[in-house]
């Protein structure tokens, strides 16, 4: 068994992005569902999580949504 060097450095991204609207983590490298909103893109694990954020782009582009109740913090 030769040994095979290190295939081809993939230029990866570090951090991984998460689908907005199903909140599932998606590689934007493999995925082909990216839409631009803002300053920024989104990428999406099917084309139908991509449908529902271009029909309401403000309703998903939204960072992590803060809970509506937060414990008081005692300091
Ligand atoms: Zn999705």
């Amino acid at each position: 068994m030769m040994a095979s060097m290190a295939d081809t450095p993939k230029a990866r991204t570090d951090s991984f992005s998460r689908d907005p609207v199903c909140g599932k983590p998606v590689d934007p490298n493999r995925t082909a569902q990216g839409y631009v909103h803002g300053d920024r893109v989104y990428y999406f694990c099917s084309t139908g999580c991509l449908r529902r954020f271009i029909a309401e782009p403000e309703a998903f582009a939204a960072e992590t949504p803060t809970p509506p109740s937060d414990p008081p913090s005692r300091g």
